[in-house]
């Protein structure tokens, strides 16, 4: 098959130009990496199922109202999605302590947070992606603070969506990383949310046993972790019928 144009490849996804002006593919690839890069792995069908978790989970945002730049899931491991200016920044959301904010602050693991705490870091693989308060992306204009009450807002009202979706099925959201783009249309610029929500950006732990569903399977070298991105993708209803094997084919 003639490839598109290759846009930019990251470490899960590539970029390849759309069909149309102003669209973009997503291919989702099945490389893991956790540390910034510092361990590298294969995670055979995570491409396949994080765009299916992603595809489910952005038409029910768009549904309640949330801009994103998705369009359609085109097969397997791609998805067309609109062209937006990525703000360079990353959005965590967390309800309970785990991951850096259990080492930096000390707290146990599973120890819910008093509220609802929105965290930002600079999208800067060679700085480590270092933590920075809307002080500094004010001053370095990252984004406005029109952007950023846009981005707060649309956070939380994510944040509420998914804890609901998730916990129907059984799972906790713990917390999870979003990105949001520019996205223009005529003169009119809006705020949507970008890149995917999957496993491999939320930690997702069973509400009855605690049992990890969540890239933190590999990051922590704790095996079956294709297992729980399955096992995820199972109960939000959207493995397909014919079940695994379908999930290790490729392109499709
Ligand atoms: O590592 P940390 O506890 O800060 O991660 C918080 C959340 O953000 C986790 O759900 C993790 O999967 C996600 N994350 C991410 N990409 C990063 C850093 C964190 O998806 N570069």
């Amino acid at each position: 098959m003639a490839r598109r144009r290759q846009l930019y490849e990251g470490k899960a996804k590539i970029l390849f130009e759309g069909p149309e002006p102003g669209s973009i593919v997503q291919y989702f690839k099945d490389d893991a990496t956790a540390g910034n890069g510092a361990k590298k792995g294969i995670i055979t069908g995570k491409g396949v199922l994080n765009n299916r978790i992603s595809e489910h989970l952005m038409l029910r945002l768009q549904a309640i109202g949330i801009p994103t730049h998705f369009m359609k899931r085109i097969n397997m491991r791609e998805q067309l999605v609109r062209e937006v200016e990525i703000i360079p920044l990353e959005i965590v959301v967390r309800n309970v302590a785990a991951g850096s904010i259990a080492s930096r602050l000390g707290l146990e693991e599973g120890t819910r947070l008093p509220r609802t705490i929105i965290e930002y870091y600079l999208k800067n693989d060679a700085l480590n992606d270092p933590m920075v308060s809307e002080e500094h992306i004010a001053a370095f204009e990252w984004a406005t603070p029109q952007d950023m009450e846009e981005i707060n807002s649309h956070a939380l009202r994510i944040n509420d969506f998914l804890c609901g979706t998730f916990q129907a099925i059984g799972i906790q959201l713990v917390d999870f990383k979003l990105e949001f783009g520019r996205l223009w249309e005529q003169d009119e610029m809006r705020v949507v949310l970008a890149d995917e929500i999957s496993p491999d950006n939320c930690r997702l732990w069973d509400m009855n046993t605690s049992e990890k569903l969540d890239k933190d399977r590999f990051r922590r070298d704790l095996g079956r972790v294709e297992e729980a991105y399955q096992e995820v993708a199972r109960r939000l209803g959207i493995l397909p019928e014919s079940g695994n094997h379908e999930i290790k084919g490729s392109e499709g």
